[in-house]
C-alpha cells in the first residue's frame, strides 16, 4: 500500500501543469477542540463516542464509492482536525483508504494540528502510506497564537516538524496567515526565522479575512481589535513573499508556494478544474459533469450509514464552466490555457474580454501569451477585481457571436475528464 512516486518530484511548474491529477478524493473530518476566532468552516465539538462512530460511517461511505469502481490518484484527508482522532479511529480511516485506494495514488495528504498530531499517528499513516502532512501553525507569535484561537504555542510547531523529519515524512507543508490585528514587519521576520529553521516543501500563506459570525468579526464590530488596512496588509504579504523566494520557494498559486518538487498535487486538480469526490459530512463533489455537496450535518451523515443526502445539486452549463475556469485557473502561476478553454467551454476569452485583458497587461497585471494569461505578482495583488472584470465581460458577452460550435462540447460537461470524482 505505498503511494507510488509518478512525477510528483519534478518541480518545474510547466511539468506540474501537464499531468493530470483527477480523479482526487477529499475526505472531511469536521472536528475540533476549540473553534479558531477566524474560522467559519463547518466544524462540530471533538465527541469520542461521536467521532468513532463518525469514522465508521466513512468507512462505509469509502466502501461505497470503492464498490462503484471509484480510483482516486490523490487523497486529502482534510477538516476540521483529522489528528483529533483518537488512535483507534485514525488507525481505522486510515486503514480503510490505504486498502481500497493505496496502490493507485500519485499522492496522499492529512492535515494535522500541532497540539493533536503525535508519533504514534505519524508512524501510522507512513506506514499505511501517507506521504504529505500539512500542519496548520498560522504564526509563530505568540500573541497572535492567542488572538487566533489556536490551541498550541509556537514551540509545538518546531517540535513537531522535527519529529517529522526523525520519523521521514516525505513532504511536509506548512499554513500561515498574514495580516492579524497587531501583525508587524518584526513578527513576520519572526516567522520567516522559524520556517528557515523547520524548512517544510510547502507553504500556503491565506489573508486573513473576517467571516460572518467568526469571533474576530465580533471582535472587529465591538471595537475590541484594531484590524490592519489593506495597504498594510499587501506589505507583510509582500515581505513573506520576498522572505521566502529567498529562501528557495516557488510560487506556484496565488496563496501556496513549494520548494524540491513540493506542490500539492490534489490542490492543483482543483485549480485545474479537474474532478474529484468528497466524502463526510458537508464535503463537496464534482464528478461526472456534476457538482453536489454532503449534508453539513455531523448527526444526519452518522444515521446515513454512507450514503449520504446531497444538497446543492447542479449540472455546471458552458458559462459556468467558464466562469469556474477563470476563477480556477487564474490562481495558478502558470495561468489559463485559452485553447484549453475554447474547446472545452466554447469561449475565446481573449476575444471576449479583449480590451480588458489588453488594459490589464499595460498595467502590469497579467501576461497575454499566445495561448495563454498569466497573473504577475502585481496582478495577484488585486486578483479577485481581476476576476470579476473578466467574468463581467464574459456573461455580458453574446453566446451566439462567440460560442464556436464545431468544438462539439456543449452538453454542459464542460470538463474533458469526468470519468471518475478541497482547500487544504
Ligand atoms: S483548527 Fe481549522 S477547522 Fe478547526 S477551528 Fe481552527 S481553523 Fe477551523
Amino acid at each position: 500500500m505505498s503511494v507510488r512516486s509518478t512525477n510528483r518530484r519534478e518541480t518545474g511548474i510547466d511539468a506540474i501543469r501537464h499531468e493530470s491529477h483527477d480523479p482526487g478524493l477529499y475526505v472531511h473530518v469536521p472536528f475540533c477542540r476549540v473553534r479558531c476566532t477566524y474560522c467559519d468552516f463547518h466544524v462540530a465539538s471533538l465527541s469520542p463516542p461521536v467521532t468513532r462512530k463518525y469514522t465508521q460511517v466513512l468507512i462505509q461511505e469509502i466502501e461505497s464509492i470503492a464498490r462503484k469502481g471509484f480510483q482516486p490518484r490523490t487523497i486529502f484527508i482534510g477538516g476540521g482536525t483529522p489528528s483529533a482522532l483518537d488512535h483507534q479511529s485514525w488507525s481505522d480511516l486510515l486503514q480503510a483508504l490505504g486498502s481500497h485506494f493505496g496502490e493507485g495514488l500519485s499522492e496522499w495528504t492529512v492535515e494535522t494540528n500541532p497540539e493533536s498530531i503525535d508519533e504514534k499517528k505519524l508512524e501510522v499513516a507512513l506506514q499505511i502510506g501517507v506521504d504529505r502532512i500539512s500542519t496548520g501553525a498560522q504564526t509563530f507569535d505568540e500573541k497572535g497564537l492567542s488572538l487566533l484561537g489556536r490551541q498550541h504555542d509556537a514551540s509545538r510547531v518546531i517540535e513537531v516538524h522535527q519529529m517529522m523529519q526523525r520519523l521521514g515524512v516525505p513532504r511536509t507543508s506548512l499554513d500561515l496567515i498574514v495580516g492579524w490585528p497587531g501583525q508587524d514587519h518584526q513578527s513576520v521576520m519572526a516567522d520567516l526565522a522559524a520556517v528557515e529553521q523547520i524548512d517544510p516543501d510547502h507553504i500556503s500563506l491565506y489573508h486573513l479575512s473576517y467571516e460572518k459570525g467568526t469571533w474576530l468579526d465580533k471582535m472587529r464590530s465591538r471595537g475590541d481589535i484594531d484590524p490592519l488596512q489593506d495597504e498594510q496588509c499587501i506589505d507583510l504579504a509582500r515581505q513573506f513573499l520576498s522572505g521566502l523566494t529567498d529562501q528557495g520557494y516557488q510560487r506556484y498559486e496565488v496563496s501556496n508556494l513549494h520548494k524540491r518538487g513540493g506542490a500539492s498535487l490534489h490542490n492543483l486538480n482543483y485549480w485545474q478544474r479537474g474532478t474529484y469526490l468528497g466524502i463526510g459530512s458537508g464535503a463537496a463533489s464534482f464528478h461526472e459533469g456534476k457538482r453536489w455537496k454532503n449534508l453539513a450535518n455531523v448527526t444526519s451523515y452518522i444515521e446515513s450509514e454512507g450514503s449520504p443526502r446531497r444538497v446543492d445539486e447542479e449540472n455546471p452549463d458552458r458559462i459556468t464552466a467558464a466562469v469556474e475556469t477563470i476563477m480556477l485557473q487564474l490562481r495558478l502561476v502558470s495561468g489559463l490555457d485559452l485553447a484549453e478553454m475554447r474547446t472545452s467551454t466554447g469561449f475565446s476569452l481573449d476575444q471576449i474580454c479583449e480590451s480588458s485583458l489588453r488594459r490589464f497587461e499595460q498595467r502590469g497585471l497579467l501576461l497575454h501569451e499566445e495561448d495563454r494569461i498569466r497573473i504577475t505578482d502585481l496582478g495577484f495583488e488585486i486578483l479577485d477585481s481581476i476576476i470579476l472584470s473578466l467574468v463581467e465581460d464574459l456573461e455580458g458577452s453574446s453566446d451566439e457571436k462567440r460560442f464556436d460550435s464545431s468544438n462539439g462540447s456543449v452538453d454542459g460537461t464542460a470538463h474533458p475528464s469526468s470519468s471518475g470524482l478541497d482547500r487544504g
